[in-house]
């Protein structure tokens, strides 16, 4: 199984060093395609809100001849590029139907955003595969939602149904492949039981290649990245960050959910229960080692990384007796969940639960929230995150006291601190401004440079 981020379908000479990767392969294989790079965002934003048919007849314009001018790049002959022109077409037809609908009746719903948001997905394919074709490799694009990637039906954050999955795309699979022909599968959404598509949340595609590979009995994952991994630390903030070779399903979740945005958090389940390892790669690099993720032999008890997380307010409940009070945190957190805010830390006192959320969220948290019968709510944003990851970190004796030495010889403030809840990571809290000074400060002390 391979897959290839947007990031690498940027130009017409990358796609050719993707196709390249992928017929180096000689072995049988899917591939899962992200969509070509910033068109995500593109669908994104124009779906946000209702729009006018003009607005509807320029955007189509643009995503065409992007993605047009893009298969004229990659191809070489006109048949082939009429080919995938005419396909491409087809499927932007599509797309175009959808937002003169939504356009007249004046509306957008969850259900209109997941479906539009999807097509960079569709169109990529189309032109990898054709590129594939005209290289002599017989490959054919597949969109999820026809091939059976089956979720739980909840829109923009939609969770894979592994056995319905398996079930239904095993055989369509693996009928490609005896006939030798190399699936390009679309990443980031499949359909709800009930036919639905929805999407599995930004840079998702990561988890539909595991979900795939899972379903396929596939022992191996190649992520592709335009980056050679994970590192100790964000190169943008400490140069000499290190490469990281290998890391534990618990240790990459752990990164990617606390902002190292290498894979996708969700990418590690699928690829856990059917044990597989996930290669992350870097297509411009294909000679470098990577990071290899895995189950019991990528186990080592040494400190890994540094990840950070930036744009969070910390949220405070006040009440009397809050501490002792049963049901005030559940009552909390399910309003929170109604208004659909993610929280990523909780600490409670007696007359106090602070919790940390996004920056955006802060508004809709305050309104809620005043529906909870606290006494006060207060808001404080300007925040960032770090975690510390490694498997050995419940094991390392003074590791916490050495992580804040070195935060509090910058005269850096520590706000919330959360340690626990896994047994791989631990966060905390210091102001947006003193970040990356606590950062270099704090990766020095652990790495030494
Ligand atoms: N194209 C989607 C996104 O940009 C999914 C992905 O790239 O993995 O979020
Ligand atoms: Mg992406």
């Amino acid at each position: 199984m391979l897959k290839f981020g947007g990031s690498s379908l940027r130009t017409g000479g990358s796609m050719r060093q993707v196709a390249g990767i992928i017929m180096a392969e000689r072995e049988k294989k899917a591939v899962v395609l992200s969509a070509v790079t910033g068109v995500t965002e593109m669908l994104v934003q124009f779906i946000s809100r209702t729009r006018s048919e003009e607005d509807v007849d320029a955007f189509m314009r643009e995503i065409t001849k992007l993605h047009v001018d893009l298969a004229r790049d990659a191809l070489r002959t006109e048949s082939a590029r009429a080919k995938a022109v005419e396909e491409l077409v087809a499927k932007l037809v599509k797309l175009e139907r959808m937002l003169y609908g939504s356009c007249y009746i004046e509306e957008v719903n969850p259900r209109i955003r997941d479906y539009v948001q999807c097509f960079g997905e569709r169109l990529s394919v189309i032109i990898l595969s054709a590129l594939l074709n005209e290289l002599g490799e017989r490959a054919r694009p597949v969109d999820a939602d026809e091939l059976g990637i089956i979720t739980d039906g909840l829109y923009g954050a939609a969770t894979v149904n592994m056995e319905a999955t398996r079930a239904s795309i095993r055989p369509k699979l693996l009928r490609m492949l005896q006939e030798d022909t190399t699936p390009v599968i679309t990443g980031f959404f499949g359909r709800a039981p009930e036919g639905s598509v929805t999407v599995f949340g930004r840079n998702g595609s990561d988890y539909s290649a595991a979900a795939v590979a899972n379903a396929m009995g596939a022992s191996s994952l190649e992520i592709w990245k335009d980056v050679d991994g994970f590192m100790s630390v964000d190169p943008k903030i400490v140069p000499s960050a290190k490469p990281i070779p290998r890391l534990s399903y618990d240790e990459a979740a752990e990164l990617a959910y606390f902002g190292a945005k290498v894979v996708h958090p969700m990418t590690m389940e699928p690829a856990r229960s059917g044990n597989i390892e996930i290669r992350v790669k870097n297509v411009f690099r294909p000679e470098a080692p990577g990071t290899a993720i895995g189950g019991a032999d990528n186990v080592d008890q040494s400190i890994k990384s540094i990840s950070c997380m930036k744009d969070l307010s910390l949220v405070k409940v006040f009440g009397e007796g809050t501490g002792y009070k049963l049901g005030v945190l559940a009552d909390v957190a399910s309003l929170l969940r109604r208004a659909e805010i993610n929280i990523y830390s909780v600490v409670t006192s007696l007359t106090c639960i602070a919790l940390l959320i996004d920056r955006r969220d802060v508004a809709k948290a305050q309104k809620v929230l005043a529906e909870s019968g606290a006494s006060r709510v207060e808001t404080h944003t300007g925040f960032a995150l770090m975690c510390i990851v490694g498997e050995g970190l419940g094991h390392h004796k003074g590791l916490a006291s050495r992580v804040f030495k070195a935060v509090a010889k910058e005269g850096v403030n520590v706000g919330l601190i959360s340690a626990g809840a896994s047994l791989v990571a631990y966060h905390f809290t210091v102001d947006e401004a003193d970040l990356e000074r606590a950062t270099r400060a704090v990766h020095e002390e652990l790495f030494g440079c």
